[in-house]
Parts: structure tokens; C-alpha cells; sequence
């Protein structure tokens, strides 16, 4: 369908949509602690959807051939990359990592964001992997000026993450968003062969760097949501929905981020 390019309006929705995701993630960030089940955390992450007046965007998202997904939040433990499905058995303790990812829509503008946070006191291995995540998708923010393209986003992530001798996730990437929660252009974390969009005012890209301790490599559980790294190994994912005005890159889903461009 091609990309959609948003109004200055229709930014100011999105970032709407995309404060109520930084408002669960906060709210989810503060309950994370030994003990408390994922399955918790979608509950908390669906009251206060409720409460915002947001729809959430995966309660039973269903791509072809998959099952729609059960809940408002994919909470992805340890070796789980993205889409863990909440559940109570699934209780965490002091050295996991976990990322929580939520996505949701005000007014019918889509906001999406994920982070992957410590619970209790984590490995040096774990904590690197976190900041190398967390730095991977801070440069290829830095990216997301105008004239820029893909590649430059996608070479920065890639490189970066490879330096730092970890595995980058090649088979899920982040997306175009807006009136729809996925919409073009992909936004690979590599530089894939191919369309090669350039970077244009109006464009909003949630980038969503996955980076794996070991091999890039990763499987699907049987519920066909889950993915996992194949080695076991630990895996983390940061996500924000990024808008391109002209040399100041808007982080839509950052903390009051509209004061700061206001005033760019
Ligand atoms: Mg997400
Ligand atoms: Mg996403």
C-alpha cells in the first residue's frame, strides 16, 4: 500500500496514543519485581488501557495462519525475543530480564513501544546486553532525519550491535505505523537487499532492535507466538515509534518528548 505520510496533526494523535503506551510501560516498569507474574502485568497493562480510553492493538491481533493473540501485552522472558504470551505460571525471579512490549490505539492512531527491563539484580552478561540494545535503537534514532534512508538506519543498528559481538535478530524487524499498527516501509535491523526507502518528513517508524547474547538464530514455540533464541541464551528488544520532521528526530513514545521539539 506504500507509505503513508502523517500531517503535523496526525503526528499530534499519534503521540497521544504513544503517551498512554509510556504510561503503561512506566506503570508495568514500576510493578516488575520478583515474584510478579507476566500474567499480572498484561492484566495491569489491560486495566489501564481500559482506564486511558485506548484500544489495545494485539487483544487478538491474528496474522494469517496464526491463532489471535490472547492478550494486551507480549512479556518475553530471558530466551524469549518478543511475543511471550502473559501466563501465571510464569513468575519471575531476581537475575531475569523482561522484556515487556505494548502497543495500543487513541482517536485511530496506533502508538507502539517496548523495553526490556532488570528484575531484581542481573548479570554483567545481561546488563550489557540491555545497554547494547537500548544504544543499538538510540543510533539508529539518530538516524531519522530527513534525505537519510533506511539503509543508514539499518547499517547503524547492524554495525553496532555486531562490534559489540552480539547477534542481531534478521526474521523480525520493526514497521511503518499509524492508522494501522503495521504498515510499510519495514524497517529491518540489517541492511536488507531491496527497496530502499529515503527519509521524508510525515514518516513514523517504530524501530524495534532484537539482540541475542549468542546466535541471531531463533525458533517458534508450539503456540506459534512465542520465539525464542535457538541457543537458550538471553535476548532483549527496545522499541520506539520514531516521527521524521526535518533534522530533529520526534520519539513519539518518549516522556513528554512534544515539549522538546516544540522547543528545537
Ligand atoms: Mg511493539
Ligand atoms: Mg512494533
Amino acid at each position: 500500500m506504500g507509505i503513508v505520510l502523517k500531517s503535523d496533526a496526525e503526528l499530534e494523535k499519534m503521540w497521544a496514543a504513544n503517551q498512554v503506551v509510556c504510561d503503561v510501560l512506566d506503570a508495568l516498569e514500576e510493578t516488575i519485581a520478583p515474584g510478579v507474574t507476566t500474567g499480572d502485568l498484561g492484566r495491569i497493562a489491560a486495566e489501564l488501557c481500559d482506564k486511558a480510553g485506548a484500544t489495545s492493538a494485539f487483544l487478538n491481533y491474528a496474522p494469517p495462519q496464526h491463532p489471535p493473540f490472547p492478550s494486551v501485552l507480549c512479556a518475553s522472558v530471558n530466551d524469549v525475543v518478543v511475543h511471550g504470551i502473559p501466563s501465571d505460571e510464569t513468575r519471575l525471579e531476581s537475575g531475569d530480564i523482561i522484556s515487556i512490549d505494548f502497543g495500543c490505539s487513541v482517536d485511530g492512531y496506533f502508538g507502539d513501544s517496548a523495553r526490556t527491563v532488570a528484575v531484581g539484580e542481573i548479570s554483567a552478561r545481561a546488563r550489557q546486553l540491555l545497554d547494547v540494545t537500548q544504544e543499538a535503537l538510540e543510533r539508529a534514532i539518530e538516524q531519522c532525519v530527513a534525505g537519510n534512508r533506511m539503509s543508514d538506519l539499518s547499517g547503524a543498528i547492524e554495525r553496532y550491535v555486531e562490534q559489540q559481538g552480539f547477534g542481531i535478530v534478521r526474521v523480525f524487524g520493526g514497521h511503518g505505523i499509524g492508522r494501522k499498527m503495521h504498515e510499510d516501509p519495514p524497517v529491518p535491523n540489517y541492511v536488507a537487499g531491496g527497496r530502499n526507502p529515503r527519509f521524508k518528513r510525515g514518516m513514523v517508524l517504530a524501530i524495534e532492535p532484537m539482540v541475542n547474547v549468542g546466535s541471531a538464530d531463533v525458533k517458534v514455540d508450539a503456540d506459534q507466538w512465542t520465539v525464542r533464541t535457538k541457543d537458550g541464551q538471553l535476548s532483549a528488544h527496545f522499541e520506539h515509534s520514531v516521527a521524521i520532521l526535518g533534522d530533529t528526530p520526534w520519539v513519539l513514545s518518549r516522556r513528554d518528548s512534544r515539549r522538546a521539539v516544540a522547543t528545537a
